[in-house]
């Protein structure tokens, strides 16, 4: 086995980290292994993974279960052309998402990773207004603070997240509403709700003939800071876009598969999108996989004798057989009772300890919605770059925890094998974070 120093320093002469200024970064921690909801360190230190690993992570690390379907499929059909050809993870993994998600969501496209799940839905939407003849609806409707992935298109409806200075000239134009952001006794949410929706209102009477969709994160805004608002706001705002012709995009790239308690948060919020995104939770973390589901009228409307209304996208690894078959193992587990026993019981574990922190003169804003638990530090220089957000970083992975603050939030979203005594201690480094570091 090579070195661990070594490793680390071919890694810093060859390797290029995302999201990473890699001249002032502390050094990668070299990870060897992963179990339940912990990873281990080359030097044997352990990391308990309270961000499921970049959120993609259900069950833990490695487990046997989804490894062992893994390997059986690689040993049957590792890939194979889906053009023209077919293969059995693939329609049964499309026959169960289907059923469990609501109303007639019931087509799935397969691409590789949440930003390709959303340039296939902004892409659909697009096209599926100008097959019924109606081009000028080309549109797109975003909120302030959306993020849905680094690709041009979805760069373009998530460009209020404020990572995409450098390629601004290449983004698309798209209209940016007011994100009725809310917390824990937050007393104002009806009027933000009443303020957005009003806004929404008149921009739909200047240009809801010419909107192809909406886009949003239903429930919880991720990389934007996880930022929530309630399931009314988002019950209202299908309604008038129904009213105006809009078709509503849910991105659950991040919120799908549990994170907010129910499966889906299209579940929760008990309205069915025309077009819903997923990936990340879809193989449990373990292979990259995508999938867009869209309600039947917009498959229709692709059919025609002629080539011209089919969609002419796909991708190398479209519905990889192997990444179906994590998919189909991952929901096995995702309906057993006990998982579904954990998912509650993490929710209650975090509102037990949040209630408690709110009360913290550092805190600020403090939040859950189901698995996922998020507060501010108060600190004047907010945001991304916050610099309280490195120093909580540094000190957390010190204690043993991984966690990625969001500037000046911290946020707990952990797989659901994670036990409620490694929830505990999470909580009590977090506190002690928050009394030991003095936020300059
Ligand atoms: C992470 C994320 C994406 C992008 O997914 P990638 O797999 O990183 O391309 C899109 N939308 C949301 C809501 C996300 O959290």
């Amino acid at each position: 086995m090579t070195h661990p120093d070594e490793l680390l320093a071919l890694d810093r002469r060859h390797v290029w980290h995302p999201f990473t200024q890699a001249k002032t970064a502390p050094d990668s921690v070299l990870i060897r292994s992963g179990k339940g909801a912990v990873v281990y360190g080359a030097d044997g230190k352990e990391y308990l993974d309270l961000v499921s690993s970049w959120w993609v992570n259900l069950h833990g690390h490695a487990h046997p279960y989804i490894a062992d379907a893994i390997a059986e499929q690689a040993h049957k059909l590792e890939q194979v052309i889906f053009a023209g050809l077919t293969h059995e993870p693939a329609v049964r993994l499309a026959q169960r998402l289907t059923s469990l998600l609501p109303g007639d969501l019931n087509r799935v496209f397969y691409s590789d990773n949440g930003s390709t799940a959303v340039e296939v839905a902004l892409k659909l939407a697009l096209q599926y207004w100008r097959n019924l003849g109606r081009p000028e609806r080309r549109r797109y409707l975003a909120f302030e603070g959306g993020y849905h992935g680094d690709t041009v298109g979805a760069m373009s409806v998530g460009v209020s997240s404020g990572f995409f200075a450098p390629f601004e000239d290449l983004l698309f134009e798209v209209d940016v509403l007011p994100f009725p952001e809310t917390w824990e006794g937050d007393a104002a949410v009806a009027e933000k709700e009443a303020r957005c929706l009003s806004a929404l209102d008149a921009y739909l009477d200047r240009r809801g003939d010419e909107t192809a969709a909406v886009i949003i994160e239903p429930l919880v805004q991720g990389a934007g800071g996880m930022r929530m608002c309630r399931a009314e706001f988002l019950q209202a705002l299908v309604q008038k876009l129904r009213a105006a012709g809009g078709l509503v995009i849910f991105d659950e790239v991040m919120t799908g598969f549990g994170r907010t308690g129910d499966l889906f948060a299209c579940l929760s919020a008990g309205v069915t999108p025309d077009l819903i995104c997923l990936s990340k939770g879809l193989t449990a973390g373990f292979l990259p996989l995508a999938a867009t589901v869209c309600r039947d009228p917009i498959y229709e409307a692709f059919l025609d004798t002629g080539f011209d209304k089919a969609f002419a996208h796909g991708h190398s690894f479209t519905a990889n057989p192997l990444g179906c078959a994590a998919g189909l193992a991952s929901l096995d587990l995702l309906m057993k009772e006990e998982t579904r026993a954990r998912i509650a019981a993490i929710e209650a574990r975090h509102r037990k300890h949040m209630a408690r922190l709110a009360h913290h003169p550092k805190v600020t804003r403090s939040r859950v919605t189901g698995t996922i638990a998020a507060l501010n530090v108060g600190v004047e220089d907010s945001g991304y770059a916050a610099a309280i957000g490195p120093r909580l970083k540094a000190f957390f992975l010190e204690n043993g925890l991984l966690l990625r603050p969001l500037g000046e939030v911290i946020y707990f979203l952990p797989p659901y094998c994670i036990s409620d005594s490694q929830l505990d201690r999470s909580y009590d480094t977090l506190e002690r974070a928050l009394t030991t570091l003095n936020p300059a």
